[in-house]
């Protein structure tokens, strides 16, 4: 089939390369005029590496992905460095974190030459009929994949979109200009209304994370000293992760998910994928995941397909996904509620909650999210 793939972010790479190696005819439309895009860290977990397996992209997100983190104390701390929680290993074993701009390149090299078309915008038709649009050219395909991300353009267009809603906290990241000994101890440490993460990459360098409850909009004059400050006096080694790092390099975005999750993630022959179908909050870490899972399924249900089957394939792939990510995006916001409380009281009875709880609950109750539910038959 000759299919549209809209957005070159880590769910419409995954996607177009998946496809493109069973056979079809992708092009690929980015708006950005460069293929790679900024970026600071990820993590993904071993839901997306069984679904980048079986798209036979999983040695290359490996290679250029870190498996150190599996090895560290997993849990979340207090400010002062004491542990609130330890989750056993098992609930981490399968987790990587790679750079963004590694991942990107990596997955854009599979491409094969010519597919891949930057300074595009492209938009899809309103009635789903397999088309797109970019400035005042039309051109058709078998099948449209609109992975525009959160803000999508044509989640609208299609009349798809249930809205955005602001988390209530905005993120730092960054990620050092060297490496830095982070003595083994990586993971979470949460404050009153702010946490920040620790995250080591593969070359000794570290991607970091820093939240704060705040409004929506909030500016600061300098990101780098706002973010200095936000976390003074936290345990070590926080404040060298973030003086390591060049003050243009800090990027902060206000947080949002969907408002709802979707009703429905097709119309007509034109699909949504990634975040354009089910944006979420960042507390699962499981955005881009949830993406590749998008990407893995739509390629395994087109696979030795007919355009008659399309229709149905469609139905099916909205059907498991809306089904998956509904529940990873209604779990993540729940997390971000807990992670980013504000209140001291909330704060202190959430910490003694988890002083409580055992670490194999909280272990088992992540893997359940780290399982991708395949489809089957
Ligand atoms: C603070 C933070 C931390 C996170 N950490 C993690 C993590 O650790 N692990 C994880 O799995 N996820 C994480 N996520 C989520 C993850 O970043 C996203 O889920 C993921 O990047 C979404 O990928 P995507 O391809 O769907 O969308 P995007 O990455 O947004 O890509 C969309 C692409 O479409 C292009 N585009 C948009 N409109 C058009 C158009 N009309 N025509 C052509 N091109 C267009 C854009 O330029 C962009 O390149 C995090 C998110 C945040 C905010």
């Amino acid at each position: 089939m000759r299919i549209a793939v809209i957005g070159a972010g880590i769910g419409g790479l995954t996607a177009a390369v998946g496809l493109q190696a069973d056979g079809h005819e992708i092009t690929v439309f980015e708006q950005r005029p460069e293929p790679s895009p900024d970026g600071a860290g990820l993590t993904l977990f071993g839901n997306a590496f069984e679904a980048l397996d079986l798209l036979g992209l999983g040695d290359t997100v490996r290679a250029v992905s870190s498996g150190a983190i599996a090895s560290m104390r997993p849990g979340q701390r207090h400010p002062s460095g004491s542990w609130l929680i330890t989750v056993p290993q098992r609930a981490i074993a399968s987790m990587r974190s790679a750079h963004r701009v590694d991942l990107h390149r990596a997955l854009t090299e599979h491409l094969r030459a010519g597919a891949l078309h930057t300074g595009q915008t492209a938009l899809v038709a309103a009635d789903g009929s397999p088309s797109v649009t970019v400035g005042d050219r039309t051109e058709d395909f078998d099948l449209v994949v609109s992975a525009d991300g959160i803000r999508s353009r044509n989640r609208v267009a299609l009349g798809l979109d249930t809205g955005l809603r602001y988390a209530g906290y905005t993120a730092w990241r960054g990620v050092t200009s060297r490496p830095v000994d982070i003595q083994g101890e990586a993971g979470e440490t949460w404050g009153r209304g702010q946490l920040f993460g620790i995250v080591p990459l593969p070359d000794g360098r570290v991607y970091w994370f820093g939240t704060l409850s705040t409004s929506a909009g909030a500016a600061f004059s300098d990101e780098h000293e706002a973010v200095q400050r936000q976390f003074a006096g936290w345990h070590d080694p926080i404040r060298e992760c973030i003086s390591a790092t060049r003050p243009e390099a800090v990027m902060r975005h206000d947080v949002y998910d969907l408002a709802k999750p979707l009703t429905s993630f097709t119309r007509g022959r034109t699909v949504l994928l990634g975040d354009a179908a089910h944006a979420m909050t960042p507390n699962l870490g499981q955005g881009a995941g949830q993406g590749i899972e998008d990407a893995a399924t739509l390629t395994l249900l087109l696979r030795n397909a007919s355009r008659s089957d399309c229709d149905s394939i469609l139905a099916r792939y909205s059907g498991l996904r809306r089904k998956r990510t509904r529940t990873v995006l209604q779990r993540s916001r729940m997390a971000g509620r807990v992670a980013q409380a504000a209140n001291p009281l909330t704060v202190g009875l959430r910490n003694t909650a988890l002083r409580l709880t055992p670490g194999s609950l909280m272990g088992t109750l992540s893997q359940r999210i780290h399982a991708w539910p395949k489809p089957t038959g």
